[in-house]
């Protein structure tokens, strides 16, 4: 089996994910777009500021009209349950309305098909894993960090690297940056835009966006962007001999065969 590389033989992969549907995203939003930076924001469509009603500066959310700021290239918007409750606090029929009902305001929305999600609170078990992929939910973010940067092994319990509170995140841009690795890692940073007001702490965010911005060995990617070209990945097929793969997937895959590049199309067979 040949090493699976993100796309355009890229070794390395920046995500962000941001939670709660929060008025501040829109700064961050900005910060990123400017920049080419892609990303997720997981909202909870059932909790909104109402429309007319002035924003003062706690952890306010978006009114329905401002949630039209999410609607822009490279932006991925996720589910983060319709009313924030605990998942693992619900019964089972109360976890999918939660589920179902954000992933259907969602689409609605934005015209789109919802497969990513957060877990509010960070708070999860096998069966909210289970009920997820039952939801059609292709992985879900948890808040316990894994800074080994290597992708993941169960994308519906999925271990972002740092909070952008984290004291190690600079040490931890600067080694991803650096280093050239065997195999490929992903960066990816979560939290809450209405912190960065709180700890006045928005160059902070502005200094590791621009250390990463216009890398050229890097894959700038939203968090469904990565999970599902991971997915499609495992999905190749290969001859009994290991002498063919085959793409049954949608996507373009990348493989690294010794010292070479190569890839295969969706539908394609290929000698390796
Ligand atoms: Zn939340």
């Amino acid at each position: 089996m040949l090493k699976a590389l993100f796309p355009n033989g890229l070794k390395k992969a920046f995500t962000l994910s941001y939670d709660d549907g929060c008025y501040d995203d829109i700064r961050l939003l900005g910060l990123m777009s400017s920049r080419g930076i892609k990303g997720t924001f997981n909202i909870s469509s059932g909790i909104t500021r109402p429309e007319g009603q002035e924003y003062i500066g706690s952890w306010e959310r978006m009114t329905p009209s401002e949630l039209e700021n999410y609607r822009r290239e490279g932006i991925e918007v996720a589910v983060h349950g319709e009313t924030h409750r605990d998942f693992t606090k619900l019964s089972e029929p109360e976890l999918i309305y939660e589920i179902m009902s954000d992933k259907s305001a969602i689409e609605k929305r934005f015209n789109t098909v919802i497969r990513g999600a957060a877990y509010p609170y960070g708070s999860f078990n096998d069966l909210t894993a289970q009920t997820l992929k039952r939801c059609g939910i292709k992985y879900c973010r948890t808040v316990w960090s894994d800074p080994s940067m290597e992708m993941p092994a169960d994308w519906l319990k999925l271990r972002p690297t740092a909070h952008h509170n984290d004291p190690n995140l600079n040490s931890l841009v600067d080694k991803f940056i650096g280093e050239s690795p065997e195999s490929p890692r992903m960066l990816y940073i979560w939290g809450h835009t209405p912190e960065f007001r709180r700890d006045d702490s928005w160059g902070l965010i502005e200094g590791i966006l621009d250390k990463l911005a216009g890398r050229k060995d890097v894959w700038f990617a939203t968090n469904i962007d990565i999970c599902e070209y991971d997915l499609a990945a495992k999905a190749l097929e290969y001859s009994a001999d290991g002498k063919y793969v085959y793409n049954p997937t949608a996507k373009e895959i990348w493989l690294e065969n010794g010292k070479n590049i190569l890839s295969v199309k969706s539908g394609e067979i290929i000698e390796i």
